[in-house]
């Protein structure tokens, strides 16, 4: 009879050691907060959701996509889809089909049933509050596991899309890369301002400091390394001029 070899024990992840933090810096990104927290008073989520579980699927959606085309489509597809064994046992096809107006419909449908698939196997089909078990579901990286974390379960995260890293970049607040920006936001303020700071940063480079900045209105401009970077104001949106797909949803 063979043996069962014990299993062993798994590597416990490096602590990283906390970035030092310049006390200058640290006052100039609160001072950057308390600036755009009244300049943005709706800041927060904008993917409809009524629990986790939808949430999660809506920030997997979101990617490459605006959250206005998201919350068109969950609106119906959640009243289809309630459960992950919905997901996971949906027809080839079918749910493709659903979800096609999200964009990236094939691949965005294989880590929906994935995702399924990790909760029911793993977690009894109930979304797990931890970063490390979400990050473990098929589909899920740092920056959708703190949206749900923050949103859907209140624990403070900092998630990085593109409007993040663009805004803390330009603010000179943190150059590394999206794992960097996340640590360097978390040593600059404290835990209860983990979700405000995101959503604010987020709004902040989707309306003003876009691709194309907006200098001269913006909020935080004498707080900024770069005040004068906006060569021209863009022309406003008007529904001819908006591109049909945007660059990034709001998740990122
Ligand atoms: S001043 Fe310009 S570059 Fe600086 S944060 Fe504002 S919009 Fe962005």
């Amino acid at each position: 009879m063979v043996q069962a070899v014990p299993a062993r024990p798994k590597k416990k992840q490096q602590a990283r050691r906390p970035t030092p933090v310049d006390p200058a810096l640290r006052a100039r990104a609160r001072a950057i907060l308390r600036r755009l927290v009244p300049a943005y008073p709706d800041w927060g989520p904008t993917l409809e959701f009524s629990n986790p579980f939808e949430l999660l699927v809506a920030t997997i959606l979101a990617a490459q996509a605006q959250d206005e085309r998201i919350n068109e489509v969950t609106r119906t597809l959640f009243r289809k889809y309630r459960t992950p064994a919905d997901y996971a046992s949906a027809p080839k096809g079918v749910l493709e089909r659903d979800i096609k107006a999200t964009g990236f419909f094939n691949m965005k449908a294989k880590a929906l049933r994935a995702m399924s698939a990790g909760l029911l196997e793993r977690f009894g089909g109930e979304v797990p509050g931890d970063m490390e078990s979400l990050v473990g579901l098929h589909g899920v990286g740092r920056k959708t596991a703190s949206i749900v974390l923050g949103a859907a379960f209140g624990v403070p995260a900092v998630a990085v899309d593109r409007h993040v890293a663009r805004v803390a970049d330009r603010l000179g607040l943190s150059r590394a890369d999206p794992r960097g920006i996340e640590e360097s936001l978390r040593a600059l303020y404290p835990k209860k301002d983990w979700i405000k700071a995101t959503w604010c940063f987020v709004l902040h480079g989707r309306r003003i400091c876009r691709p194309t900045p907006m200098c001269p209105v913006c909020p935080v401009n004498d707080l900024c390394p770069y005040p004068k970077k906006t060569k021209a104001l863009p022309a406003p949106r008007t529904p001819r001029s908006r591109p049909r797909r945007a660059a990034s949803g709001r998740s990122g």
